[in-house]
């Protein structure tokens, strides 16, 4: 067997430098490309990421990184698991990614513990898998006109088939993978990498053994490249030694998360450097963790893809030097690579620990609420609300004009904020006028639900082109929380005031919550997690404060994250939700009794965490249901306080039918005492027309005037 290379990283951003990428798809869609011409910036990416990786001193290059959508769904239509109704559409990679008129997509869902989306699969006891190695065989021997060789990348067959539900047709898959490291090994390839994160997770003992004989085959394969299993995200776990008893030779670990395996006779490619957070690695830490494997050879990598990060911190020149200096995206984490790689060579010893500074903050915020009755009586007296009131979630349509103006760094405040409150005030009359019974101000004045707390608070930086692919051409510039988290002065507060001056009805303040400005924010690493979120929670608390004492009586606090960091293991969970639900106590704990806190989740199948949405105990909770209503109902009847499950779905251009709206207010009164029911969208409307959300409230306005008389 070849020598695995001393340096390596298990994947590399796609999107472009420029967000290329993205402009390429988003023309072929619009039909002002051809399919060639996307086709072409895809290979122009890869030949530049190649150079890129090449010119700093990178040895193992990786390749099958790039995806024109998503990782997963190339894995399927490798492996031929095209569902029969995309195949005759014109383009099915993209029907199966996007949908087609009259055709849905397939579903979609979280990767992992990240905040990337992949494409779910469909297989089912008649899948036909029949190997199409095109796109694998495609790259290498892109890379190798150019001088690179190259080690492709693919999913592994037990993550793909766990991901797809399908894990019973391991026996026919693997005759795919077969084929392909077959045809990998006549073009010459040296090693393979096969990805295996869902054996970070807990595994059953049949799915362990699925491994074991998935391995044993792969392995035993007449003639096949070197064969790389990689795990990342956490520790192998006791799928560690299921591995290390098959013929794979090499086994990658993640070193941020997990512990320094001891596998003689094998190749460690040693995750040492994160890929999931933009800071830069202690080098006597790394070093430590590569000295601790014990192993044949034990190579320098990264813990995961650096999918999950930017490009270069080179063009973000308007961070300050000080936090500039402590940052590493991909570009430098790879440059971080191949200096331990030959630090590691040479033996050096680890330098001293680098001494980290922990901040403390202190000031609990006192646990001040009542019980839920007392509060109730409270709030009932103090805001004289309809039975079944109608409400939103918080944002109102965000009009180009709007969007344009945000975006002009040369308008004057003056005229933005004047653009900001006309669109308060059309809002308002909008639901004035509709006969909405709490409002919302619309949320005009944010670009994003996090990134605008991230902009006015101490403790966050934001960066020009830190873009991170969520999905497809989607992307997302999470704010960086580099220091200890303050709020220098209020922050929605004259908003909240301004809307609120415009109208006799209750108007919602609006504010996210800590745990999801967390969760969608690259983390500072030196302190734990939870201390961190405790101390955005304090800031939120002081504006939570604010809010009332300027006399706005309902007070929303969004977390639609709670469910995005729950850890892969269970043993790990019930920590993680106690903090969780602590830090959104502290947060909202602060109003009085008679002040309503709301919270909005954006989706339904929480069963995992139902009893975590308990602990929260929001006065109102809303969340997805739209599309889910019976299930998500079965799930909480009986639940003790306000709850307002979606009856419209933003998610969709269509109008739901003043009928529809009341035949799921009257499944939800099957379950929910009236007087905890509550009648709303199933997620903010910023993304849908005017239009079409007045003649949706209109509807979901006159379904509840007509339950209100007969419940
Ligand atoms: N208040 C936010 C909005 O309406 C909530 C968004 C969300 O749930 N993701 O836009
Ligand atoms: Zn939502």
């Amino acid at each position: 067997m070849t020598s695995f290379p001393s340096s390596t990283v298990l994947g590399y951003p796609r999107i472009g430098p420029d967000r290329e990428l993205k402009r390429a798809l988003e023309s072929y869609w619009d039909g002002r490309a051809t399919r060639a011409e996307l086709e072409r910036v895809g290979a122009e990416l890869r030949e530049q990421t190649w150079r890129r990786l090449a010119e700093l001193g990178l040895e193992g290059l990786p390749s099958n990184t790039f995806s024109l959508y998503d990782q997963v769904l190339d894995t399927a239509v490798m492996v031929g698991a095209v569902p029969e109704r995309y195949r005759d559409a014109e383009d099915p990679y993209f029907a199966m990614a996007r949908g087609t008129q009259g055709l849905p997509p397939l579903r979609m869902t979280k990767w992992f513990d990240t905040n990337y989306h992949y494409i779910v699969p469909e297989i089912g006891p008649g899948t036909v898998f029949k190997l199409d190695a095109a796109k694998p065989l495609g790259e290498v021997r892109q890379a190798r006109a150019l001088g690179f060789e190259t080690r492709p990348v693919v999913i592994g067959p037990v993550t793909f088939l766990l991901l797809s539900n399908a894990l019973d047709r391991l026996d026919d898959v693997l005759g795919c993978y077969e084929e392909l490291l077959s045809a990998l090994a006549a073009e010459g390839v040296a090693w393979a990498q096969f990805d295996e994160p869902a054996l970070v997770g807990d595994r059953t003992p049949a799915e362990l053994a699925a491994v074991r004989s998935a391995y044993d085959r792969l392995g035993s394969t007449a003639a096949r490249p070197s064969l790389l299993v990689a795990s990342y995200f956490g520790d192998l776990g006791e799928a560690l030694p299921v591995l290390a008893a098959t013929p794979v030779e090499a086994i990658g670990v993640d070193l941020v998360r997990g512990q320094a395996p001891a596998l003689p006779g094998k190749t460690v490619v040693a995750g040492v450097v994160s890929g999931r957070d933009v800071w830069r690695t202690s080098q006597a830490r790394a070093l430590a963790a590569l000295r601790a494997v014990q192993a044949d050879d034990v190579v320098v990598s990264t813990s995961c893809s650096l999918q999950h990060v930017p490009y270069t911190v080179a063009v973000e020149d308007e961070l300050e030097p000080g936090l500039r200096e402590r940052l590493a995206f991909a570009e430098e984490k790879v440059a971080e690579v191949v200096t331990l790689a030959r630090l590691f060579a040479e033996g050096a010893a680890p330098g001293l620990e680098e001494t980290v500074t922990r901040a403390r903050r202190d000031g609990v915020a006192p646990a001040r609420r009542s019980p839920y009755p007392v509060r109730a009586r409270a709030q009932a007296g103090h805001l004289d609300l309809p039975l079944l009131p109608v409400t939103t979630i918080g944002s109102f349509p965000q009009t180009s004009e709007l969007r344009a103006a945000r975006a002009d760094r040369s308008l004057p405040v003056a005229d933005y904020e004047a653009l900001v409150e006309k669109e308060i005030e059309r809002a308002i009359r909008v639901q004035e006028r509709l006969g909405l019974d709490v409002l919302v101000h619309g949320e005009p004045e944010r670009n994003d639900m996090v990134q605008y707390f991230a902009e006015h608070l101490d403790g966050f930086a934001v960066t020009r082109h830190g873009w991170v692919q969520s999905y497809g051409s989607r992307c997302t510039r999470p704010p960086l929380l580099h220091g200890d988290v303050s709020r220098p002065a209020p922050i929605t507060v004259r908003w909240a005031t301004y809307a609120s001056s415009l109208t006799a009805k209750p108007v919602k303040g609006m504010l996210t919550g800590p745990v999801t400005i967390v969760a969608w924010s690259f983390v500072r690493d030196d302190l734990p997690l939870r201390e961190v979120t405790f101390q955005v929670a304090d800031a939120i608390a002081e504006e939570v404060r604010d809010l009332e004492a300027a006399g706005i009586s309902i007070i929303q606090v969004d977390e639609p994250a709670l469910r995005e960091l729950l850890p892969l293991r269970a043993g790990a969970q019930e920590d993680y939700l106690e903090w969780a639900v602590a830090a959104y106590r502290r947060a909202t704990s602060v109003a009085a009794d008679r002040t309503q806190i709301h919270t909005h989740l954006c989706y339904s199948d929480a069963d995992q965490i139902l009893a975590a949405i308990d602990g929260l105990d929001a006065d109102v909770t809303t969340i997805e249901s739209a599309r889910s209503g019976a299930r998500i109902l079965k799930n909480v009847g009986g639940y003790s306080r306000g709850l307002g499950p979606g009856v419209y779905d933003i998610h969709s251009p269509r109008v739901p039918a003043e009928a529809e709206v009341e035949a799921l207010l009257k499944e939800a009164l099957g379950v929910l005492p009236a007087d905890r029911l509550w009648v709303n969208p199933d997620c903010g409307l910023k993304t849908r027309t005017y239009e079409q959300v007045e003649a949706s409230l209109a509807n979901l306005v006159s379904a509840a005037r007509s339950l209100r008389g007969s419940v």
